[in-house]
């Protein structure tokens, strides 16, 4: 039995960016297997879903977040650049939290993911060996690191290790795929970032990291005896598409061209960068150079997990960056909030935007709602006016995960 969304507007995020008006899209297990003129594509026995007040577009790609330190939400406001401790990002008063209360915490931000039109995040926490299941669970896509330091001891890579013996590296054979995630370039030592490294080539793995997020950092890793982040990056071989940083907001001007002919991949966070660094990353000088991605980073340095914001702020930050309303424009954003973000991640022939072929990675709005009527520009209506309340389903290789607006299964089900 295949699974029919009938009469929709389809946003593609395809070559040309191609906006579709009452069309059909069929879904064959895990696959859209065809897209064609309203009422053309179901047969007796499909299920079909009415969208003729619907709008199908991919579902976006988070490609930094911490959804096991969901908790931590509201704790730390408007702090100073040192509230931050050296070394680490710890909130004062997190160690009230035990094992059970950061396994809710997943659950619940899974939850949160997916109601607002999330279908694939990369996440990264220490132990995630522990936590990946519920991820697993909720039935979201998933690039999942487990955070490797050595600046008390050796680190441990028995978590990384039973990551990628669990769920492998090849995102084709796997929704939940293993990376390599060493913390940052200052709470790694350049020895553990060449095994980091090392390691991925040997698994097939991308590498996940921190990179230029505070001037602390870069202080530290300039005692090392480097000249600043990107010479700690090319002196540990972490350069090029398959390493993924995070931020990169402290470079300097050769730096930024130098970062560009590495092709090294960025995830850009602009509500946590500029919330607690007050500081953003140039989008407009990268976004052509590099694959770039867009991330939520965690609820103490964001605090809303929202895809929607995060694609606004972004475009509306990077035009007041570049002295020029006219750059990113909307399709731009939309296509970094989804194409460019499976790209990242290394799943762009997977998903990341609305074609046969491809895995049903799915988010239905409601034109029903007000920020969505009128409909001159649906594109225009997403990236602008849209919000998580606009979603309506929400399918991950072709599964429901979310309808009318709202969780099938409960999150409690997943960490049982
Ligand atoms: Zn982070």
């Amino acid at each position: 039995m295949a699974l029919v969304l009938s009469h929709a507007v389809i946003v593609t995020v395809d070559a040309r960016d191609r906006v579709l008006c009452d069309h059909d899209l069929r879904i064959d297990g895990t696959t859209i297997s065809a897209i064609g003129p309203g009422g053309s594509l179901a047969r007796p026995g499909d299920r079909v879903i009415d969208c003729a007040n619907g709008l199908v577009m991919p579902g976006f790609v988070n490609t930094h977040t911490h959804a096991t330190l969901g908790l931590f939400r509201g704790l730390a406001d408007d702090k100073t650049r040192a509230f931050w401790p050296e070394g680490g990002y710890r909130v004062s008063g997190q160690e009230r939290f035990g094992e059970a209360d950061y396994r809710r915490s997943l659950a619940d931000a899974c939850a949160e993911f997916l109601l607002n039109g999330v279908t694939c995040i990369a996440d990264r926490v220490a132990a995630m060996d522990a936590y990946a299941p519920i991820i697993e669970a909720s039935g979201l896509r998933a690039s999942v690191g487990s955070t490797l330091v050595d600046l008390a001891g050796p680190a441990d890579w028995g978590p990384t290790e039973r990551l990628i013996e669990r769920y492998g590296t090849d995102p084709a054979r796997s929704r939940i795929v293993a990376g390599i995630a060493p913390h940052a370039l200052d709470t790694c030592s350049d020895a553990l970032l060449r095994e980091c490294g090392e390691r991925a080539r040997r698994a097939g793995a991308r590498v996940y990291l921190h990179v230029a997020q505070c001037q602390a950092e870069i202080d530290a890793i300039r005692r090392r005896g480097h000249g600043g982040a990107l010479s700690c990056l090319r002196c540990a071989g972490l350069t090029g598409p398959d390493v993924v940083a995070a931020h990169a907001i402290y470079l300097d001007r050769d730096e930024e061209e130098g970062w560009c002919r590495d092709g090294t991949a960025i995830c850009h966070c602009p509500a946590s960068n500029l919330k607690i660094e007050a500081r953003t990353l140039p989008l407009n000088r990268y976004a052509d150079e590099v694959p770039v991605g867009l991330g939520t980073d965690w609820t103490a340095s964001n605090n809303a997990m929202d895809m929607f914001w995060e694609m606004r702020l972004a475009g509306l930050v990077g035009k007041m960056q570049a002295d020029d309303p006219t750059v990113l424009p909307t399709a731009r954003m939309l296509r970094l909030a989804t194409l460019d973000g499976a790209r990242v991640l290394g799943i762009d022939h997977l998903v990341g935007s609305v074609e046969v072929g491809k895995r049903a990675d799915l988010v239905v709005l409601d034109l029903n709602q007000p920020e969505m009527r009128p409909l001159h520009d649906p594109i225009s209506n997403i990236v602008h006016s849209a919000s998580p309340r606009s979603v309506r389903d929400v399918l991950v290789d072709g599964e429901i995960r979310v309808r009318g607006g709202k969780l099938p299964v409960p999150p409690e089900a997943w960490t049982s």
